[in-house]
């Protein structure tokens, strides 16, 4: 099995890029926000509990995104592989991955990792936030937070990837086409 990574700051465009990426590989597209945003939609006692971090721009505890991730490995099949968006986003995410990866003999196959400058993800969240409604893409305050956590606790995972050889980044300053492009000229 396949298991990639899709990197990047949020507005990056993990999400709008994965559909793709998904469909031309035969990958399993796992988001964890679309589905902490679906617990939340279905009013959950998770969804309750993540939505008070989620619209403050905080992550929710590693231990919930892990065993949604784990959850979905198990039971999801007829695919190639996985394609995690949005997961890992701390090193503790990261090496529990690597742990849960390690039990079945498999390792992850390469992060592919869209990057933006910090001065675009606010005008892509903003951009988004009028077309997508999301509670967390719409104040300025929530979307800085997101930011520091991304460069406090995200951002270290690239020396992780880096170390393990896994790493692979491409411009994510362009087009929607222009980005799959170079996504695609990675393989
Ligand atoms: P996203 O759709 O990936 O931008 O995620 C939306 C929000 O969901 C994030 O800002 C976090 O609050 C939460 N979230 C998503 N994935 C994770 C994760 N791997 N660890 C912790 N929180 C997460």
């Amino acid at each position: 099995m396949k298991y990639y990574i899709l990197f990047g700051p949020p507005g990056a465009g993990k999400g709008t890029q994965a559909t793709a990426m998904a469909e031309k590989f035969n990958l399993c597209h796992i988001s964890t926000g679309e589905l902490l945003r679906a617990e939340i939609n279905a009013g959950t006692e998770l969804g309750v509990q993540a939505a008070a971090l989620i619209n403050n721009g905080k992550l929710v505890p590693d231990e919930v995104v892990e065993g949604m991730i784990a959850s979905r490995f198990a039971s999801v099949k007829g695919v190639d592989g996985f394609l995690l968006d949005g997961f890992p986003r701390t090193l503790k995410q990261a090496e529990a991955l690597d742990e849960l990866l390690d039990e079945d003999g498999e390792v992850v196959t390469a992060v592919i990792s869209i990057m933006i400058p910090d001065e675009m993800i606010v005008e892509r969240i903003q951009g988004r936030a009028l077309k997508e409604g999301r509670a967390d893409d719409a104040s300025l305050a929530t979307i800085q937070h997101r930011i520091d956590t991304y460069h406090a606790q995200t951002e270290p995972l690239i020396a992780y990837y880096k170390a393990r050889g896994k790493y692979r980044e491409v411009n994510g300053v362009g087009s929607i086409e222009e980005v799959r492009e170079a996504i695609f000229n990675l393989f």
